[in-house]
């Protein structure tokens, strides 16, 4: 298998030496870049696996780099996954919303970054699950086509939002949706959801689920996540 190439774009010398040691220890291929102009340049010539952007950069932002990147149809499937400083929250908002894969808080562990960047890598090889495709995880079983939510075999009732929200987020699960893509999911559909009602479809989705409302991870200052597979 062809080694992975992982862009790292990071301004603080020491960090960006830490992530190139411990990624090429990895087995993974790493191209850096100290500044957001020269991400942007580099990437688009040479297209790498994943990005890991750092969000606070002198100059172009990382922001400003993960919204040129997302806007050129050449660079737009890279995926991409910010590191940010505690209290970006809105920031990290926005990047998600911009369509960047995930997010890690600094300061993290090695370990947990590798964790998440193979993760996203696993998860892009997946193809996206059918909106009506019947989901079954943590006992937890959604067939959309029916209209028939199942906890440990038992039937549960929910309204038509619910179940849309619930499946949504249960098709990528440890992935978090932001209230924002939440709402444009399931909008359209002409179930009335707005960014703000969200949360209390949420509340209502938890209470249905029980003993497994666990499932449903609330991200402060972001969205929601649904729980990984053991
Ligand atoms: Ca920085």
């Amino acid at each position: 298998m062809t080694k992975k190439n992982i862009f790292v774009v990071e301004d603080e010398e020491d960090i960006l030496e830490l992530l190139r040691f411990h990624l090429s220890r990895e087995g993974f291929t790493v191209t850096t870049a100290a500044s957001g102009e020269e991400a942007v340049k580099s990437v688009s010539r040479k297209i790498p696996d994943l990005i890991l952007l750092d969000l606070m950069l002198p100059g172009l932002d990382g922001l400003e780099v993960c919204r040129a990147l997302k806007k050129d149809s050449k660079t737009s499937g890279i995926p991409i996954v910010m590191v940010t400083a505690k209290g970006e929250e809105s920031d990290l908002v926005a990047g998600l919303e911009l369509g960047a894969d995930d997010y890690i808080t600094k300061p993290f562990s090695m370990k947990v970054l590798i964790a998440r960047v193979r993760a996203v890598l696993r998860r892009r090889r997946d193809p996206p699950a059918d909106k009506n495709a019947p989901i079954r995880i943590h006992e937890i079983e959604i067939n959309p086509g029916r209209h028939e939510v199942l906890i440990k075999g038992k039937p549960v009732e929910m309204t038509f939002s619910e179940l849309r929200i619930l499946h949504l987020l249960a098709s990528r699960p440890g992935w978090v949706m932001t209230r924002e893509q939440i709402v444009d999911a399931v909008r359209g559909e002409d179930y009335a959801v707005t960014d703000r009602a969200v949360d209390v479809q949420i509340v209502g989705i938890r209470r249905k689920l029980g003993a497994r409302a666990d499932c449903i991870e609330t991200v402060r200052g972001v969205g929601y996540r649904f729980k990984e597979q053991e």
